[in-house]
């Protein structure tokens, strides 16, 4: 099967009509651009995942759940376990898929606990995830009654990821695009729940990104909008020069009153924060699945309240807002 043919059966037809046409050409130059790792090795790879029918699914619990362990021989289970560890190093998770757990660098459940009971009920929304990476939290919402989600993440690997667990779990309103928010075209097709989870203080110009996600929500649809956070009152933002906790491409860290006027004036109403929690080294580590540096390395061992670099240490803000 083609990329063409990959992704257009993954986008079409339940998504929006006329897509297709205008994403399938953005798509294959995102998976022609030989920078992001080995998209035909992970192709090849995912070709040859074995074929076993899941008795057991469970996109609600805390561990995505594909299939029983019972479902397959211990050889079968063996061999997609090896090819699952191919796709190191998994970030986002966890996941069991026919009794293998795989225990992901972050646990991606306690940032998805944080929000679910505060957010519009999903049932029957049409959701949009920008910076997915591979899809967790996409089944999670399917899980919590999405009719349709649709994440984007420019990361290959995450892509890969996302249709090895799609291969065990079959044909679900789930896609994830190798897409950039700066792909996708704004104003076209309104959803009506927007994610943008660790992606706000990625983006060279803060201003930008809140106009694109407001540019893909129906009126009167949520954005769900988490990013790192300083202490600190109205004004305060850290724009940190180099790194910061390791990280080299982030750009603006503001206070929660900063980010809050930073909503209202890119024409959100009612912009309210849900949640500010330091990142813990129980949420993001290094485990099996992830086997380079995590937070624990990225915090000054004398005083873990700073990063190696003398920042504040990670702290993450929820806020929702609601389109015009
Ligand atoms: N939303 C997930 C993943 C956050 S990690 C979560 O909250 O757990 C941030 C993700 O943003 C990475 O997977 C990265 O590939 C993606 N990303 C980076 N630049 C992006 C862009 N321009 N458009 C969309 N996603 C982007």
């Amino acid at each position: 099967m083609s990329d063409r043919d990959l992704f257009s059966g993954l986008l079409a037809p339940r998504f929006c009509p006329g897509w297709a046409e205008l994403l399938l050409p953005r798509i294959e130059a995102r998976l022609q651009d030989g920078r992001h790792g080995d998209w035909p090795g992970w192709l090849a790879l995912l070709r040859e995942l074995p074929n076993v029918a899941p008795t057991l699914l469970d996109f609600a619990a805390d561990a995505v759940t594909v299939g029983a362990e019972t479902d397959c021989d211990g050889a079968t289970r063996r061999s997609i376990e090896t090819a699952l560890r191919r796709l190191h190093p998994w970030r986002k998770g966890p996941y069991a898929i026919h009794g293998i757990l795989i225990d992901t660098e972050w646990r991606s459940d306690l940032k998805w606990r944080r929000l679910a009971g505060a957010i519009a009920p999903l049932a029957g929304r049409r959701v949009l995830d920008v910076g997915c990476g591979n899809g967790y939290h996409a089944w999670r919402m399917l899980g919590a009654g999405a009719k349709s989600v649709i994440g984007i993440d420019p990361t290959l690997l995450s892509v890969a990821q996302f249709l090895a667990v799609r291969h065990f779990a079959g044909d679900w309103p789930v896609a994830v695009l190798p897409l950039g928010i700066e792909d996708f075209p704004s104003g076209t097709c309104a959803f009506d729940t927007v994610f943008s989870m660790g992606v706000l203080y990625h983006r060279r110009s803060p201003f930008d990104h809140l106009a694109e996600l407001k540019g893909c929500l129906r009126p009167g649809g949520e954005l769900v909008l988490e990013t790192l956070v300083i202490e600190g009152e109205a004004g305060q933002v850290l724009v940190p020069e180099g790194r910061y906790a390791q990280m080299r491409n982030v750009w603006f860290i503001p206070s929660p009153p900063t980010l809050s006027s930073w909503l209202a004036r890119a024409g959100f109403r009612r912009a309210r924060l849900i949640d500010v929690s330091p990142t813990t080294i129980r949420e993001q580590r290094s485990t099996g699945w992830m086997r380079f540096q995590s937070l624990a390395d990225f915090l000054d061992p004398d005083d873990p309240s700073r990063t190696v670099e003398g920042h504040p240490a990670p702290r993450r803000a929820i806020f929702l807002a609601e389109a015009p």
